[in-house]
């Protein structure tokens, strides 16, 4: 537990990788510019690095929680070439009314619902002031705001210069 450590939550797809719709193969990932460096540098700056990602992919059946889990591992590996660190991937596997049943609900998870967030937050013992979601949706920033932490909508096509405009004072 690192209580009072600066956090970022980080969507993933279309904030870390393009989102080119359900990529779960790695050898499909193409980063956003920028994002293995900013991961890099706000992990030496001594930030807490998240990712909360919805893959209804899984409730669907497009992909399995095996596959998710093996990609989040292979993309944290080129993380840290660049010197870069995501501390967990939080993922919902969810949907409500998906045919495979059991992740057929009306979780807590999926965002917009703040789920996901909020348990990054208990199990790191986050302070809500110090924690910052950046997303590429509506959907992303609305359950940051659920969840009672600012939330960036990342609009650019540099996710390290981006970050660098926002952070400035904040960092
Ligand atoms: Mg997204
Ligand atoms: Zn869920």
């Amino acid at each position: 537990m690192r209580i009072g450590k600066k956090a970022i939550l980080f969507d993933r797809d279309g904030v870390l990788n393009i989102d080119s719709g359900y990529v779960y193969r790695y050898e499909n990932i193409r980063w956003i510019d920028g994002a293995r460096e900013a991961v890099a540098r706000l992990t030496e700056e001594g930030w807490l690095l998240f990712v909360v990602t919805n893959q209804s992919g899984v409730a669907r059946g497009f992909y399995t929680e095996k596959d998710v889990m093996k990609l989040h591992k292979q993309m944290n590996k080129e993380f840290r070439k660049y010197g870069g660190n995501i501390t967990e991937f939080f993922f919902c596997p969810h949907l409500n009314g998906a045919e495979i049943s059991r992740y057929n609900m009306d979780c807590n998870c999926r965002k917009p619902k703040p789920g996901m967030i909020l348990q990054a937050i208990n199990k790191y013992g986050l302070i809500k002031e110090n924690t910052f979601l950046v997303g590429d949706s509506r959907r992303d920033i609305e359950a940051a705001a659920r969840a009672g932490i600012k939330g960036f909508l990342f609009e650019g096509d540099n996710l390290n210069l981006f970050l660098k405009n926002i952070f400035r004072e904040k960092g």
